[in-house]
């Protein structure tokens, strides 16, 4: 095959994402005759400060949120300008995109249609050097690992019509010897978690990100069942951990947070001892925005009291953006980070965030978005660079799953 990777000629799409509402897919071809794609995921509990995802407004196609506009923008305005680009060159084709969109948070064409380009130009490289794409991806950054998987198995806050209050929690078999066996550990937990909520006559119906939502009255409830589902399981605390996505930003009112599935309202005092004592009573390893993004002083002090032994995650408080976690890093929050393409808008500012993070000691965790596709991008970003955790969600539906099966084939390739 010629060596030839100019961008050649490019596709863009309106596809669905998991939820049934549009997102955009872009295929790229290279004048070699390689070629690649890559179809982006949306949020749902977003951060204030994710830039911009960019959407028709026409009400009378899916209720103003469809993209064709915005793919036929990709194709008649954003393309002109990358064509004969090299697809090698991924910095110059991102630095293109940023300028040719001139805003600060991508207002106007949307992160959601440069990041589909972005990432479509990397694959499309990846197959012109008919390398996978995590070794590509990891020749541009060096580093090689395989990520524990977070898998979110129960739900509450705004993913579930129940009592609890925290969006997510989330098994994490700290323990297993390779990916495939975490895995499996997961998918068994997660089949014992199932017999007991119908044991129960709980619901098992799963929420957007596979996790059961039953009917439970309190967070503890559900820590509670996790611990019985991974003793059923046949597996204990020392190998299997807990993680929670607080989701905290959704509670926060005025001064303070309102915990509103059963309207408590609490200071962010309170709200630090009540994951104090959570962390004091179960295995938990990490806190993902236990307080609100605005809470620089709340996050301050909970990074100082429980930051020397449980992670303390920012994902609407950093929005993978390099200039927020630069200024997190100073004041001393979390020691953590989440890392979603989407929330920032290209392959290179997703890489430069991950690169910051790494540099001060902050764990790095690739995660998907509630809404999302079957492209597995992430799974191989999150080995490319290191990162030590996927965040997926539950071992069910297509589109989680995804990611979790192009980890376990990159393990036995590796
Ligand atoms: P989102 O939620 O993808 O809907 O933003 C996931 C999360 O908060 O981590
Ligand atoms: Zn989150």
């Amino acid at each position: 095959m010629s060596t030839n990777k100019k961008i050649h000629s490019l596709q863009a799409f309106e596809i669905l994402d998991s939820r049934g509402i549009p997102s955009v897919s872009v295929h790229i071809c290279l004048e070699n005759g390689s070629h690649g794609s890559a179809s982006v995921p949306s949020g749902a509990s977003t951060g204030e400060m994710e830039a911009h995802e960019r959407r028709d407004s026409n009400l009378f196609r899916y209720g103003g949120k469809g993209t064709a506009l915005v793919c036929e923008d990709i194709e008649k305005k954003i393309f002109p300008h990358i064509k004969g680009i090299d697809a090698g060159k991924q910095q110059l084709l991102d630095q293109i995109l940023l300028s040719i969109d001139g805003t600060e948070n991508k207002e106007v064409f949307g992160a959601n249609a440069l990041l589909a380009v972005s990432l479509a130009t990397a694959r499309a490289c990846a197959n012109a050097y008919e390398l996978p794409l995590y070794r590509y991806l990891g020749g541009i950054y060096g580093a090689a690992t395989r990520p524990t998987p977070m898998m979110n198995i129960l739900n509450g806050g705004r993913h579930a019509e129940n009592n609890i209050d925290i969006q997510e929690f989330m098994i994490v078999p700290t323990g297993a010897n390779s990916f495939s066996e975490a895995v499996r550990i997961g998918a068994e937990i997660y089949a014992s978690l199932k017999e007991l909520l119908k044991k129960r006559g709980l619901s098992v119906s799963v929420g957007d990100e596979g996790g059961f939502a039953p009917n439970l009255n309190k967070d503890e409830d559900a820590l509670d069942f996790l611990l019985e589902a991974i003793e059923k399981a046949g597996y204990q605390t020392d190998t299997v951990k807990i993680a929670l996505d607080a989701a905290a930003s959704e509670w926060e009112k005025d001064d303070g947070y309102v915990l509103f599935k059963r309207g408590i309202s609490k200071t962010s005092a309170e709200l630090i001892q009540k994951f104090e004592t959570l962390c004091a009573n179960y295995p938990i390893i990490s806190l993902e925005d236990p307080l609100g993004e605005h809470d620089s002083e709340g996050w301050k002090k909970i990074t100082k009291t429980l930051g020397n032994r449980t992670m303390l995650v920012g994902d609407d408080l950093f929005v993978t953006n390099r200039k927020l976690l630069q200024k997190g890093i100073a004041e001393g929050l979390a020691n953590a980070i989440l890392i979603k393409p989407n929330q920032i808008g290209t392959l290179t500012e997703t890489m430069e965030t991950v690169r910051m993070a790494q540099e001060n000691g902050y764990r790095v965790i690739l995660s998907h978005r509630s809404g999302e596709t079957c492209d597995a991008f992430i799974a191989d970003l999150a080995v490319a660079v290191g990162a030590q955790f996927l965040k997926a969600g539950a071992p069910a539906r297509g589109e989680r799953i995804a990611k979790y099966n192009r980890l376990m084939k990159i393990e036995k390739t590796f």
